[in-house]
């Protein structure tokens, strides 16, 4: 009988979830959900210095907020727990005592100083270091007597000298690792701490963790893991390793790049559903032409299979396209209520329930959608509606308002234009303010950008004519008053 499927994500919490984890996440996810499997959440969180609550909680909320759930995890338990590392470490030990009795590992009492010298030979060398098995030697009596002189020691995992370990990668096909270029590499620390590989090991195989789907990075960890399963009489994982993401530079995504977390993206406005869409692409396409694809129709078309060896490259002009495609794809009703906490952190608070409120909140919202990248400049964008007062910065103001004699004409102009119309529609204002045009001579641009500065306090804004519509006569009036006094007075 086939076994069910059963995935894992395993970050290490010592900061933000980042893209490329997050992009692990979801192709386990996905790889899960379309084979009826389940997706296990493992915090590790063994190297203590590194990890921390904060990161845990953070990872946890990105997840979800990606609409990645799991169905076992630290928080919600289940059949192979405990979830985080740090809970399993009396289960390392006991698989710990039994390659010591079969002979797998073995302690090693070099000092960091011996090992430093045999490292400075390889080099000068020029050959890779390997730990030669010095301390294997040791058993009986005389390893007794160290262990109870309380030597500092390591624990090493015996590798044989000959043979290769091979992979069948489910994406990079058929991979070899010659045991002879692994060394006898450390399972225990001096501080009695495990390390990575042997941790990661005893969990997916008692986790009974079908799949492992993770990171380019941990390809050469993989032998090493190999080896422990066999060691220790586990049936093996398939493997598959995703390729990893690089900036256009070829280089490994980072900082130098600009946002790397999730919740950067998350804070600048993207949409969680763009952010998997984005992802789901980035190492794996459809065809050569969907780019939209939704979740569900992700969930029955992934394939792991036809994932990319090579190297998938973070375009962020892309996902802001993305972005600007699912917004326009929204209805208004649904952006402004994924909009309600970016204008609360602006301190507005909008009152949805009042009906006319509302409506007008929606006309807003339809003149700048094809505007705005992101949600988070959807508040940037009408703000202006909205506040009592707006502020011009100086140097637009020097820009525009310096020329005194034409600037003081266009705005007495315009509020006259503006207080006398009868008719509150777009048309009407357009036609009343273009007449400013025809009877001075000059240019469209120099009259409407400065009615666009008084009114908006911006060089850039939604169209203008709307943008007057929806501030209303009083208020439109009431800006181009202000600037008028002020060009006033300043020059
Ligand atoms: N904890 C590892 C990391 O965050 C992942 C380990 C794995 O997937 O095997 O890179």
């Amino acid at each position: 009988m086939e076994k069910k499927v059963r995935v894992r994500f395993a970050p290490s919490p010592s900061g933000f979830l980042h893209l490329g984890g997050a992009r692990t996440a979801l192709y386990n996810y996905l790889f899960a959900k379309q084979n009826g499997g389940k997706l296990i959440l493992r915090i590790e969180d063994t190297d203590k210095s590194r990890s921390t609550e904060k990161a845990i909680d953070l990872i946890l909320k990105d997840l979800s907020w990606l609409g990645l759930f799991w169905d076992e995890g630290p928080d919600i338990g289940g059949d192979y727990g405990p979830y985080r590392q740090r809970e399993r470490v009396g289960r390392y030990k006991e698989y710990i005592e039994k390659l010591i009795k079969s002979g797998s590992c073995y302690y090693c009492f070099c000092t960091s100083e011996e090992l430093e010298l045999q490292r400075k030979e390889a080099r000068k060398n020029k050959a890779p270091f390997r730990y030669r098995g010095k301390c294997k030697k040791f058993s009986g009596e005389e390893l007794e007597k160290k262990l109870k002189k309380k030597i500092p020691f390591t624990i090493r995992f015996a590798t044989e000298n000959e043979g290769s370990i091979i992979i069948e990668d489910i994406i990079r096909g058929r991979v070899e690792f010659r045991k002879e270029e692994i060394g006898d590499f450390i399972i225990q620390r001096s501080d009695g701490t495990l390390t990575y590989n042997f941790a990661v090991a005893i969990d997916d195989a008692l986790m009974e963790i079908t799949h492992v789907i993770r990171g380019e990075d941990h390809l050469s960890n993989t032998p090493k893991q190999i080896m422990i399963y066999k060691a220790l009489g586990f049936d093996l994982p398939q493997f598959a390793h995703l390729p990893m993401i690089f900036g256009f530079d070829k280089k490994p995504l980072s900082k130098r790049h600009g946002a790397t977390s999730v919740s950067e993206y998350k804070d600048k406005g993207y949409f969680a559903e763009v952010l998997l869409n984005y992802l789901a692409l980035l190492g794996w396409s459809l065809d050569d032409k969907t780019t939209i694809i939704s979740k569900d129709e992700l969930i029955a078309k992934f394939n792991l299979k036809k994932v990319s060896k090579n190297p998938a490259i973070w375009d962020i002009k892309k996902l802001e396209w993305m972005n600007g495609y699912y917004m326009r794809d929204k209805s208004l009703g649904e952006l402004i209520k994924l909009a309600v906490p970016l204008f609360e952190e602006k301190g507005y608070k909008l009152e949805l329930d009042k009906e006319e409120f509302y409506n007008w909140l929606k006309s807003c919202f339809s003149i700048i959608r094809e505007r705005a990248k992101t949600l988070k400049e959807i508040p940037e964008l009408i703000e202006f509606l909205l506040s009592k007062e707006i502020s011009i910065d100086d140097n637009d103001w020097d820009k525009l308002f310096k020329e005194k004699d034409l600037s003081e004409q266009i705005m007495k102009l315009a509020i006259k234009k503006v207080d006398n119309l009868q008719e509150w529609t777009v048309g009407a204002i357009e036609k009343a303010l273009r007449e400013i045009v025809k009877e001075t001579g000059y240019k469209v641009r120099d009259v409407f950008q400065r009615i666009r500065l008084a009114l908006t306090g911006k060089l850039v804004s939604p169209p203008l004519f709307e943008s007057i519509e929806l501030a209303g006569k009083e208020l439109t009036v009431k800006r181009l008053k202000n600037a008028l006094v002020k060009i006033k007075e300043e020059n």
